[in-house]
Protein backbone atom coordinates (compact mmCIF):
# COMPACT_ATOMS: atom_id res chain seq x y z
CA UNK A 1 0.00 0.00 0.00
CA UNK A 2 2.89 2.60 -0.31
CA UNK A 3 1.85 3.83 -3.50
CA UNK A 4 -2.00 4.26 -3.79
CA UNK A 5 -3.54 5.54 -7.11
CA UNK A 6 -6.14 8.63 -6.42
CA UNK A 7 -8.41 7.68 -8.76
CA UNK A 8 -9.55 4.36 -7.05
CA UNK A 9 -10.11 5.48 -4.04
CA UNK A 10 -13.76 5.76 -2.55
CA UNK A 11 -15.12 9.63 -3.37
CA UNK A 12 -14.38 12.17 -0.73
CA UNK A 13 -11.51 10.03 0.81
CA UNK A 14 -10.29 11.72 3.55
CA UNK A 15 -6.13 11.69 3.66
CA UNK A 16 -4.57 11.87 7.11
CA UNK A 17 -0.50 12.55 7.87
CA UNK A 18 1.44 14.11 10.34
CA UNK A 19 3.54 15.55 7.58
CA UNK A 20 2.01 16.58 3.99
CA UNK A 21 4.15 17.07 1.14
CA UNK A 22 2.41 18.60 -1.85
CA UNK A 23 4.14 17.48 -5.01
CA UNK A 24 6.66 14.68 -5.43
CA UNK A 25 9.53 15.94 -7.05
CA UNK A 26 13.29 15.82 -6.00
CA UNK A 27 12.54 18.58 -3.09
CA UNK A 28 9.93 16.42 -1.90
CA UNK A 29 11.65 12.60 -2.29
CA UNK A 30 14.55 14.46 -0.41
CA UNK A 31 12.38 15.57 2.62
CA UNK A 32 10.52 11.98 2.53
CA UNK A 33 13.91 10.71 2.52
CA UNK A 34 14.88 12.12 5.79
CA UNK A 35 11.44 10.68 7.48
CA UNK A 36 11.28 7.23 6.76
CA UNK A 37 10.92 4.90 9.59
CA UNK A 38 11.01 7.91 12.27
CA UNK A 39 7.16 7.26 13.72
CA UNK A 40 5.34 10.10 11.87
CA UNK A 41 3.09 9.87 8.87
CA UNK A 42 3.99 11.13 5.86
CA UNK A 43 1.88 11.36 2.64
CA UNK A 44 3.29 12.92 -0.43
CA UNK A 45 0.45 14.41 -2.73
CA UNK A 46 1.38 13.67 -6.36
CA UNK A 47 -0.60 14.76 -9.60
CA UNK A 48 1.08 12.68 -11.88
CA UNK A 49 1.71 8.64 -11.82
CA UNK A 50 5.11 6.88 -12.07
CA UNK A 51 5.49 7.78 -15.90
CA UNK A 52 5.24 10.77 -18.19
CA UNK A 53 1.33 11.06 -19.13
CA UNK A 54 0.50 13.68 -21.79
CA UNK A 55 -2.82 14.63 -20.20
CA UNK A 56 -1.10 15.45 -16.99
CA UNK A 57 1.77 17.20 -18.33
CA UNK A 58 -0.47 19.60 -20.33
CA UNK A 59 -2.02 20.61 -16.93
CA UNK A 60 1.18 23.11 -17.03
CA UNK A 61 0.61 24.30 -19.77
CA UNK A 62 0.22 28.36 -19.58
CA UNK A 63 1.65 31.48 -21.66
CA UNK A 64 4.52 33.88 -20.89
CA UNK A 65 6.98 36.98 -22.28
CA UNK A 66 10.37 37.34 -22.52
CA UNK A 67 11.53 40.61 -22.17
CA UNK A 68 15.04 43.06 -21.84
CA UNK A 69 15.38 46.59 -22.23
CA UNK A 70 15.95 47.27 -26.40
CA UNK A 71 15.12 43.81 -27.15
CA UNK A 72 12.24 42.56 -28.94
CA UNK A 73 9.27 40.68 -26.84
CA UNK A 74 9.93 36.96 -27.40
CA UNK A 75 7.36 34.34 -27.02
CA UNK A 76 8.06 31.53 -24.85
CA UNK A 77 4.70 30.07 -24.39
CA UNK A 78 5.49 26.75 -25.01
CA UNK A 79 8.51 26.82 -22.36
CA UNK A 80 5.83 26.26 -19.29
CA UNK A 81 5.08 22.94 -20.61
CA UNK A 82 8.66 22.24 -21.93
CA UNK A 83 11.15 23.36 -18.81
CA UNK A 84 9.20 21.09 -16.27
CA UNK A 85 8.21 17.26 -15.94
CA UNK A 86 4.86 16.34 -13.92
CA UNK A 87 4.87 12.60 -13.06
CA UNK A 88 6.25 11.36 -9.70
CA UNK A 89 10.29 12.26 -9.48
CA UNK A 90 9.39 15.60 -10.92
CA UNK A 91 12.38 17.30 -13.01
CA UNK A 92 13.83 14.60 -11.63
CA UNK A 93 13.28 12.43 -14.51
CA UNK A 94 14.69 14.62 -16.92
CA UNK A 95 17.49 16.93 -15.31
CA UNK A 96 21.02 16.71 -16.50
CA UNK A 97 22.55 15.99 -12.82
CA UNK A 98 24.99 18.75 -12.77
CA UNK A 99 25.70 19.93 -9.01
CA UNK A 100 27.53 22.43 -7.38
CA UNK A 101 26.54 24.99 -4.24
CA UNK A 102 25.67 28.10 -4.45
CA UNK A 103 29.24 29.78 -3.48
CA UNK A 104 30.11 32.53 -0.68
CA UNK A 105 29.04 35.71 -2.84
CA UNK A 106 25.44 34.10 -3.60
CA UNK A 107 24.34 34.35 -0.24
CA UNK A 108 26.06 37.30 0.60
CA UNK A 109 24.34 40.81 1.13
CA UNK A 110 26.29 43.12 -1.89
CA UNK A 111 25.53 46.64 -1.18
CA UNK A 112 26.25 47.45 -5.21
CA UNK A 113 23.15 44.91 -5.61
CA UNK A 114 19.56 45.68 -5.26
CA UNK A 115 17.56 42.94 -3.23
CA UNK A 116 20.65 40.59 -2.30
CA UNK A 117 21.74 38.57 0.95
CA UNK A 118 20.60 35.24 2.54
CA UNK A 119 18.96 34.97 6.25
CA UNK A 120 21.19 32.05 6.03
CA UNK A 121 25.23 31.71 5.24
CA UNK A 122 27.16 30.04 3.15
CA UNK A 123 29.21 28.29 6.53
CA UNK A 124 25.98 27.55 7.67
CA UNK A 125 24.88 25.69 4.70
CA UNK A 126 28.16 23.84 4.48
CA UNK A 127 26.83 20.42 6.63
CA UNK A 128 23.64 20.83 4.28
CA UNK A 129 24.97 20.53 1.74
CA UNK A 130 27.12 17.77 2.70
CA UNK A 131 23.90 15.98 3.49
CA UNK A 132 22.72 16.48 -0.02
CA UNK A 133 26.17 15.04 -1.48
CA UNK A 134 25.59 12.10 -0.09
CA UNK A 135 22.17 11.68 -0.88
CA UNK A 136 22.87 12.61 -4.55
CA UNK A 137 26.25 10.23 -4.54
CA UNK A 138 28.11 12.65 -5.62
CA UNK A 139 31.75 13.64 -3.64
CA UNK A 140 31.00 16.48 -0.99
CA UNK A 141 32.28 19.91 -1.99
CA UNK A 142 34.60 20.09 1.13
CA UNK A 143 38.01 20.31 -1.11
CA UNK A 144 40.06 22.43 -2.20
CA UNK A 145 39.36 23.02 -5.83
CA UNK A 146 41.68 25.09 -6.77
CA UNK A 147 44.87 23.35 -6.74
CA UNK A 148 45.31 21.98 -10.26
CA UNK A 149 45.44 18.22 -10.11
CA UNK A 150 47.28 17.46 -13.23
CA UNK A 151 50.00 18.72 -14.51
CA UNK A 152 49.27 17.73 -18.21
CA UNK A 153 45.96 19.91 -17.81
CA UNK A 154 46.80 23.92 -16.52
CA UNK A 155 44.73 25.73 -14.95
CA UNK A 156 43.44 29.02 -16.28
CA UNK A 157 44.85 31.73 -14.86
CA UNK A 158 42.89 32.46 -11.68
CA UNK A 159 43.73 36.03 -9.83
CA UNK A 160 41.35 37.01 -6.64
CA UNK A 161 38.80 38.06 -8.72
CA UNK A 162 38.16 34.79 -10.67
CA UNK A 163 38.04 31.01 -9.11
CA UNK A 164 37.23 27.66 -9.87
CA UNK A 165 33.83 26.64 -9.38
CA UNK A 166 33.91 22.89 -11.13
CA UNK A 167 30.49 21.16 -11.36
CA UNK A 168 30.16 17.58 -10.72
CA UNK A 169 26.94 15.00 -11.88
CA UNK A 170 25.10 12.87 -10.48
CA UNK A 171 23.27 9.88 -12.37
CA UNK A 172 20.35 10.30 -10.14
CA UNK A 173 18.21 11.52 -13.14
CA UNK A 174 15.32 9.24 -14.94
CA UNK A 175 17.58 10.44 -17.89
CA UNK A 176 20.99 9.16 -17.48
CA UNK A 177 20.51 6.18 -15.36
CA UNK A 178 16.49 5.25 -15.42
CA UNK A 179 17.00 2.38 -12.77
CA UNK A 180 19.17 3.98 -9.96
CA UNK A 181 16.88 6.89 -10.18
CA UNK A 182 13.78 4.52 -9.92
CA UNK A 183 15.71 2.55 -6.96
CA UNK A 184 16.57 6.38 -5.71
CA UNK A 185 12.46 7.44 -5.92
CA UNK A 186 10.87 3.84 -5.22
CA UNK A 187 12.79 1.93 -2.26
CA UNK A 188 12.48 3.97 0.09
CA UNK A 189 8.61 3.96 -0.14
CA UNK A 190 8.24 0.50 -0.04
CA UNK A 191 11.08 0.02 2.93
CA UNK A 192 9.28 2.32 5.10
CA UNK A 193 5.97 1.81 7.02
CA UNK A 194 4.98 5.70 7.50
CA UNK A 195 5.45 6.80 3.94
CA UNK A 196 2.27 6.38 1.48
CA UNK A 197 2.39 8.44 -2.15
CA UNK A 198 -0.70 9.05 -3.48
CA UNK A 199 -0.50 9.50 -7.29
CA UNK A 200 -2.82 11.24 -9.67
CA UNK A 201 -3.65 13.57 -6.47
CA UNK A 202 -3.41 16.87 -7.72
CA UNK A 203 -4.18 19.68 -5.19
CA UNK A 204 -5.66 22.14 -6.50
CA UNK A 205 -7.00 24.33 -3.29
CA UNK A 206 -5.18 25.02 -0.30
CA UNK A 207 -7.86 25.62 2.64
CA UNK A 208 -7.19 28.32 5.17
CA UNK A 209 -8.63 27.79 8.59
CA UNK A 210 -10.78 30.91 9.09
CA UNK A 211 -8.42 32.46 11.74
CA UNK A 212 -6.40 33.15 8.46
CA UNK A 213 -3.26 31.79 10.44
CA UNK A 214 -2.80 28.27 9.38
CA UNK A 215 -4.16 25.96 6.80
CA UNK A 216 -7.02 23.71 7.82
CA UNK A 217 -6.81 21.23 4.56
CA UNK A 218 -6.36 20.79 1.19
CA UNK A 219 -8.72 19.71 -1.63
CA UNK A 220 -7.51 17.33 -3.65
CA UNK A 221 -9.04 15.80 -7.77
CA UNK A 222 -7.92 13.77 -10.13
CA UNK A 223 -8.40 13.82 -13.98
CA UNK A 224 -11.24 11.35 -14.16
CA UNK A 225 -12.97 13.46 -11.63
CA UNK A 226 -12.87 12.25 -8.74
CA UNK A 227 -12.33 14.67 -5.39
CA UNK A 228 -10.53 14.01 -1.87
CA UNK A 229 -9.57 15.72 0.76
CA UNK A 230 -6.01 15.56 2.64
CA UNK A 231 -5.16 16.89 6.35
CA UNK A 232 -2.01 16.87 8.33
CA UNK A 233 -0.02 18.94 10.93
CA UNK A 234 2.03 20.73 8.86
CA UNK A 235 2.06 21.01 4.89
CA UNK A 236 5.24 21.62 2.41
CA UNK A 237 4.47 22.89 -0.90
CA UNK A 238 6.95 21.41 -3.00
CA UNK A 239 5.49 21.33 -6.54
CA UNK A 240 8.03 23.41 -8.10
CA UNK A 241 9.52 27.23 -8.50
CA UNK A 242 6.42 28.40 -10.94
CA UNK A 243 3.55 25.51 -9.53
CA UNK A 244 4.46 26.41 -5.84
CA UNK A 245 3.12 30.28 -7.10
CA UNK A 246 0.28 29.37 -9.21
CA UNK A 247 -1.21 27.46 -6.00
CA UNK A 248 -1.18 29.84 -3.52
CA UNK A 249 -2.41 32.17 -5.97
CA UNK A 250 -5.07 30.25 -7.07
CA UNK A 251 -5.92 29.93 -3.26
CA UNK A 252 -6.53 33.43 -2.76
CA UNK A 253 -3.40 34.48 -2.58
CA UNK A 254 -1.56 32.94 0.60
CA UNK A 255 1.89 34.49 1.11
CA UNK A 256 0.94 37.55 -0.20
CA UNK A 257 0.76 39.92 2.80
CA UNK A 258 4.05 42.50 0.71
CA UNK A 259 2.73 42.01 -2.90
CA UNK A 260 5.83 39.97 -3.37
CA UNK A 261 4.22 36.55 -4.75
CA UNK A 262 5.14 35.37 -7.72
CA UNK A 263 7.57 38.75 -8.26
CA UNK A 264 11.24 38.33 -8.49
CA UNK A 265 11.02 35.33 -10.89
CA UNK A 266 14.80 34.46 -11.85
CA UNK A 267 16.10 32.23 -14.01
CA UNK A 268 19.84 33.00 -15.84
CA UNK A 269 21.12 35.07 -18.27
CA UNK A 270 23.08 32.09 -20.23
CA UNK A 271 24.25 32.27 -23.77
CA UNK A 272 26.90 29.72 -25.58
CA UNK A 273 26.69 29.95 -29.31
CA UNK A 274 28.82 27.17 -31.37
CA UNK A 275 27.01 27.89 -34.86
CA UNK A 276 30.32 27.32 -36.93
CA UNK A 277 33.82 28.61 -37.31
CA UNK A 278 32.92 31.88 -39.33
CA UNK A 279 29.41 32.26 -37.61
CA UNK A 280 28.11 33.47 -34.19
CA UNK A 281 30.46 31.51 -31.61
CA UNK A 282 31.12 32.43 -28.44
CA UNK A 283 34.83 30.93 -27.80
CA UNK A 284 37.59 31.28 -25.06
CA UNK A 285 40.52 30.46 -26.12
CA UNK A 286 43.59 29.47 -23.95
CA UNK A 287 47.43 29.61 -24.99
CA UNK A 288 49.35 26.54 -24.44
CA UNK A 289 47.56 24.81 -26.30
CA UNK A 290 46.50 22.18 -23.82
CA UNK A 291 43.56 21.15 -22.23
CA UNK A 292 42.59 23.30 -19.10
CA UNK A 293 42.74 21.82 -15.87
CA UNK A 294 39.95 22.57 -12.99
CA UNK A 295 37.77 20.41 -14.66
CA UNK A 296 35.51 17.47 -14.03
CA UNK A 297 35.27 14.86 -16.57
CA UNK A 298 32.75 12.48 -15.52
CA UNK A 299 32.03 10.56 -18.52
CA UNK A 300 29.96 12.98 -19.68
CA UNK A 301 31.91 15.79 -20.95
CA UNK A 302 35.36 15.76 -22.06
CA UNK A 303 36.52 19.10 -20.96
CA UNK A 304 34.16 21.12 -18.19
CA UNK A 305 35.65 23.87 -16.86
CA UNK A 306 34.12 26.50 -14.98
CA UNK A 307 35.40 30.08 -13.78
CA UNK A 308 33.71 32.19 -11.48
CA UNK A 309 33.95 36.01 -10.24
CA UNK A 310 34.18 35.82 -6.41
CA UNK A 311 32.72 38.02 -4.29
CA UNK A 312 35.73 40.69 -4.55
CA UNK A 313 35.87 40.28 -8.11
CA UNK A 314 31.89 41.11 -8.22
CA UNK A 315 32.44 44.34 -6.11
CA UNK A 316 35.59 45.81 -8.03
CA UNK A 317 34.00 45.07 -11.61
CA UNK A 318 30.42 46.10 -10.32
CA UNK A 319 28.93 42.89 -11.16
CA UNK A 320 26.54 40.20 -9.98
CA UNK A 321 28.13 36.60 -9.97
CA UNK A 322 29.24 35.03 -13.43
CA UNK A 323 30.78 31.89 -14.96
CA UNK A 324 32.31 30.94 -17.81
CA UNK A 325 32.02 26.94 -18.62
CA UNK A 326 34.29 25.65 -21.30
CA UNK A 327 32.72 22.88 -22.81
CA UNK A 328 33.86 19.97 -25.22
CA UNK A 329 32.03 17.12 -27.07
CA UNK A 330 35.16 14.77 -26.86
CA UNK A 331 34.44 13.85 -30.00
CA UNK A 332 36.96 15.42 -32.45
CA UNK A 333 34.99 14.52 -35.65
CA UNK A 334 31.90 16.69 -34.08
CA UNK A 335 30.38 19.95 -35.93
CA UNK A 336 31.46 21.86 -32.87
CA UNK A 337 35.10 20.05 -32.61
CA UNK A 338 36.04 20.97 -36.14
CA UNK A 339 35.07 24.85 -35.43
CA UNK A 340 37.25 24.82 -32.45
CA UNK A 341 40.01 23.68 -34.74
CA UNK A 342 39.49 26.09 -37.53
CA UNK A 343 39.54 29.00 -35.80
CA UNK A 344 42.05 27.83 -33.12
CA UNK A 345 44.25 27.65 -36.70
CA UNK A 346 43.48 31.63 -36.80
CA UNK A 347 44.43 33.09 -33.67
CA UNK A 348 47.76 33.19 -31.92
CA UNK A 349 48.88 33.57 -28.47
CA UNK A 350 51.72 34.32 -27.43
CA UNK A 351 53.39 33.09 -30.66
CA UNK A 352 51.75 29.54 -28.81
CA UNK A 353 48.73 27.74 -30.89
CA UNK A 354 45.97 28.54 -28.55
CA UNK A 355 43.62 25.82 -27.29
CA UNK A 356 40.02 26.52 -28.19
CA UNK A 357 37.12 25.73 -26.40
CA UNK A 358 33.66 26.26 -26.87
CA UNK A 359 32.10 28.02 -24.06
CA UNK A 360 28.79 29.77 -22.59
CA UNK A 361 28.72 32.49 -20.09
CA UNK A 362 25.70 32.43 -17.21
CA UNK A 363 25.49 35.36 -15.36
CA UNK A 364 23.01 35.76 -11.94
CA UNK A 365 19.56 36.84 -13.21
CA UNK A 366 18.72 39.45 -9.95
CA UNK A 367 15.54 40.34 -8.35
CA UNK A 368 13.57 42.73 -9.95
CA UNK A 369 9.99 43.01 -9.48
CA UNK A 370 8.48 43.37 -12.84
CA UNK A 371 9.68 39.67 -13.42
CA UNK A 372 6.98 37.81 -12.43
CA UNK A 373 4.38 34.59 -12.50
CA UNK A 374 0.45 35.69 -12.29
CA UNK A 375 -2.83 33.59 -13.02
CA UNK A 376 -5.20 33.67 -16.69
CA UNK A 377 -8.87 33.89 -14.72
CA UNK A 378 -10.15 33.29 -18.03
CA UNK A 379 -7.62 30.19 -18.40
CA UNK A 380 -8.62 27.11 -16.44
CA UNK A 381 -7.32 23.60 -16.99
CA UNK A 382 -9.36 20.23 -16.43
CA UNK A 383 -9.19 20.26 -12.83
CA UNK A 384 -10.64 23.82 -12.55
CA UNK A 385 -7.00 25.83 -11.94
CA UNK A 386 -6.50 28.99 -13.55
CA UNK A 387 -3.28 28.60 -16.00
CA UNK A 388 -0.31 30.59 -15.10
CA UNK A 389 1.77 33.46 -17.51
CA UNK A 390 4.91 33.95 -16.87
CA UNK A 391 6.61 37.73 -17.69
CA UNK A 392 10.27 36.76 -17.76
CA UNK A 393 12.44 40.30 -17.41
CA UNK A 394 15.67 41.08 -17.59
CA UNK A 395 16.54 44.97 -16.64
CA UNK A 396 19.46 46.90 -18.27
CA UNK A 397 21.28 46.27 -15.31
CA UNK A 398 21.33 42.62 -15.82
CA UNK A 399 22.62 43.25 -19.40
CA UNK A 400 25.00 45.34 -17.74
CA UNK A 401 26.50 42.49 -16.04
CA UNK A 402 26.60 40.04 -18.50
CA UNK A 403 28.72 42.41 -20.85
CA UNK A 404 31.18 43.99 -18.02
CA UNK A 405 31.93 40.61 -16.57
CA UNK A 406 32.64 39.13 -19.99
CA UNK A 407 34.69 42.35 -20.51
CA UNK A 408 36.89 41.70 -17.52
CA UNK A 409 37.17 38.24 -18.08
CA UNK A 410 38.64 38.53 -21.35
CA UNK A 411 41.03 41.64 -19.83
CA UNK A 412 42.08 39.31 -17.29
CA UNK A 413 43.58 36.84 -19.84
CA UNK A 414 44.79 39.14 -21.49
CA UNK A 415 47.21 41.06 -19.73
CA UNK A 416 48.61 37.56 -18.33
CA UNK A 417 49.00 37.05 -22.37
CA UNK A 418 47.38 33.88 -21.58
CA UNK A 419 43.98 33.98 -23.59
CA UNK A 420 41.16 35.55 -25.33
CA UNK A 421 37.22 35.40 -25.79
CA UNK A 422 35.35 35.95 -28.49
CA UNK A 423 32.21 37.29 -28.10
CA UNK A 424 30.07 38.46 -31.16
CA UNK A 425 26.68 39.51 -29.68
CA UNK A 426 25.20 43.20 -30.10
CA UNK A 427 23.23 43.52 -27.04
CA UNK A 428 20.10 44.28 -29.31
CA UNK A 429 20.26 40.70 -29.94
CA UNK A 430 20.78 39.17 -26.92
CA UNK A 431 17.33 38.49 -25.91
CA UNK A 432 16.65 36.18 -29.55
CA UNK A 433 19.80 33.95 -29.13
CA UNK A 434 19.70 33.18 -25.50
CA UNK A 435 19.82 29.64 -24.03
CA UNK A 436 16.47 29.49 -21.63
CA UNK A 437 17.37 27.62 -18.17
CA UNK A 438 15.13 25.40 -16.84
CA UNK A 439 15.73 26.99 -13.11
CA UNK A 440 12.34 28.70 -11.78
CA UNK A 441 14.15 30.75 -8.78
CA UNK A 442 12.60 33.52 -6.75
CA UNK A 443 9.17 33.64 -6.97
CA UNK A 444 8.48 32.95 -3.14
CA UNK A 445 11.40 34.36 -1.90
CA UNK A 446 12.68 34.14 1.44
CA UNK A 447 13.32 36.91 4.23
CA UNK A 448 13.19 36.97 7.85
CA UNK A 449 11.14 40.30 7.25
CA UNK A 450 8.13 39.88 6.47
CA UNK A 451 7.83 43.56 4.27
CA UNK A 452 10.91 41.39 2.21
CA UNK A 453 9.31 37.91 1.72
CA UNK A 454 6.91 35.40 1.49
CA UNK A 455 9.13 33.26 3.41
CA UNK A 456 10.44 33.34 6.90
CA UNK A 457 14.19 31.85 7.24
CA UNK A 458 12.39 28.66 7.75
CA UNK A 459 11.00 28.52 5.19
CA UNK A 460 7.85 29.07 6.57
CA UNK A 461 4.99 31.39 4.66
CA UNK A 462 5.00 34.49 7.10
CA UNK A 463 2.16 34.86 9.01
CA UNK A 464 0.29 30.76 8.59
CA UNK A 465 1.92 28.76 11.63
CA UNK A 466 2.09 25.34 9.02
CA UNK A 467 2.37 26.05 5.30
CA UNK A 468 5.76 25.65 3.97
CA UNK A 469 7.55 26.02 0.64
CA UNK A 470 10.42 23.45 -0.72
CA UNK A 471 11.98 24.21 -3.71
CA UNK A 472 14.31 27.11 -5.14
CA UNK A 473 10.99 29.58 -5.50
CA UNK A 474 12.55 30.67 -1.80
CA UNK A 475 16.03 31.18 -3.10
CA UNK A 476 16.35 35.30 -2.65
CA UNK A 477 18.75 35.31 -5.27
CA UNK A 478 19.35 33.10 -8.15
CA UNK A 479 23.37 32.62 -7.62
CA UNK A 480 25.13 31.46 -10.40
CA UNK A 481 24.86 27.28 -9.70
CA UNK A 482 22.35 24.91 -11.39
CA UNK A 483 19.89 25.08 -8.42
CA UNK A 484 19.05 21.63 -7.34
CA UNK A 485 22.00 20.57 -5.19
CA UNK A 486 21.17 23.75 -3.27
CA UNK A 487 17.08 22.71 -3.22
CA UNK A 488 17.93 19.46 -1.68
CA UNK A 489 20.74 21.16 1.15
CA UNK A 490 17.86 23.72 1.99
CA UNK A 491 14.95 20.93 2.53
CA UNK A 492 17.32 18.83 5.04
CA UNK A 493 17.55 22.05 6.73
CA UNK A 494 13.80 22.35 6.62
CA UNK A 495 13.56 19.00 7.53
CA UNK A 496 15.52 19.45 10.76
CA UNK A 497 13.38 22.54 11.75
CA UNK A 498 9.80 20.57 10.88
CA UNK A 499 11.37 17.42 13.32
CA UNK A 500 12.43 19.77 16.37
CA UNK A 501 8.52 21.39 15.71
CA UNK A 502 6.93 17.68 15.91
CA UNK A 503 9.51 16.35 18.76
CA UNK A 504 11.16 13.83 16.26
CA UNK A 505 14.85 13.34 16.83
CA UNK A 506 17.33 14.17 14.66
C1 LIG B 1 15.76 19.19 -18.99
C2 LIG B 1 16.17 19.71 -17.63
C3 LIG B 1 17.50 19.63 -17.25
C4 LIG B 1 17.90 20.10 -15.99
N1 LIG B 1 19.20 19.97 -15.61
C5 LIG B 1 19.58 20.37 -14.39
C6 LIG B 1 20.92 20.16 -13.94
O1 LIG B 1 21.76 19.60 -14.65
N2 LIG B 1 21.24 20.61 -12.68
C7 LIG B 1 20.33 21.20 -11.85
O2 LIG B 1 20.68 21.58 -10.74
N3 LIG B 1 19.05 21.38 -12.26
C8 LIG B 1 18.66 20.97 -13.48
N4 LIG B 1 17.35 21.12 -13.87
C9 LIG B 1 16.39 21.70 -12.89
C10 LIG B 1 15.96 20.62 -11.89
O3 LIG B 1 15.42 19.53 -12.55
C11 LIG B 1 14.96 21.22 -10.90
O4 LIG B 1 15.58 22.32 -10.24
C12 LIG B 1 14.49 20.26 -9.83
O5 LIG B 1 14.16 19.00 -10.36
C13 LIG B 1 13.29 20.88 -9.10
O6 LIG B 1 12.79 19.97 -8.15
P1 LIG B 1 11.44 20.29 -7.35
O7 LIG B 1 11.12 19.08 -6.57
O8 LIG B 1 11.59 21.58 -6.64
O9 LIG B 1 10.32 20.56 -8.46
P2 LIG B 1 9.71 19.58 -9.65
O10 LIG B 1 10.79 18.74 -10.13
O11 LIG B 1 9.07 20.52 -10.55
O12 LIG B 1 8.69 18.69 -8.86
C14 LIG B 1 7.38 19.12 -8.58
C15 LIG B 1 6.47 17.91 -8.49
O13 LIG B 1 5.18 18.36 -8.10
C16 LIG B 1 4.19 17.74 -8.90
N5 LIG B 1 3.04 18.66 -8.96
C17 LIG B 1 2.94 19.81 -9.68
N6 LIG B 1 1.77 20.40 -9.44
C18 LIG B 1 1.13 19.63 -8.53
C19 LIG B 1 -0.12 19.73 -7.86
N7 LIG B 1 -0.94 20.77 -8.06
N8 LIG B 1 -0.48 18.75 -6.98
C20 LIG B 1 0.35 17.71 -6.74
N9 LIG B 1 1.56 17.57 -7.36
C21 LIG B 1 1.94 18.52 -8.22
C22 LIG B 1 4.86 17.49 -10.23
O14 LIG B 1 4.26 16.43 -10.93
C23 LIG B 1 6.30 17.16 -9.80
O15 LIG B 1 6.47 15.79 -9.58
C24 LIG B 1 16.93 20.67 -15.11
C25 LIG B 1 15.59 20.73 -15.50
C26 LIG B 1 15.21 20.26 -16.74
C27 LIG B 1 13.74 20.33 -17.14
Amino acid sequence: MAFIDARTLPEATEIEADLILIGGGMASISIAKQWAGVGKSVAILESGGRERDMEVQALYAGGGTMRAPGNPDRNIDSYLVQSRARWYGGSGNVWGGKCVPLDESDFAERDWLERTGWPVTRAEMQPYFNRACDLLQIPRFDRDWDRNPDPERPALPINDNFHASPRVFSALSGEVDGAKFDAFRNDFVEAADNIRVYLHANVTNIRMHRNGRQVSDLEVRCLNGRRHTARGRAYVLATGGIENVRLLLASGGIGNHSDLLGRCFMGHVTFGVYENAEGLNTMLSVGDGRDMSLYVDAGRDKVHCVVATGLEGQRRFNTANFTTTLVGTGNPTSAEDRAVLALAAKLDVNGAAPKQHPCFFMSEHLPNLDSRLTLLPDHVDPLGMPRVYLDWSYSARDLDNLERSIAALGDALGAEGKGRIRWPVARENLLSILNMSRHHIGATRMSADPEHGVVDEHSRIHGVRNLYIAGCSVFPTSGIANPTLTIIAMTMRLSDHLKRDMGVRT
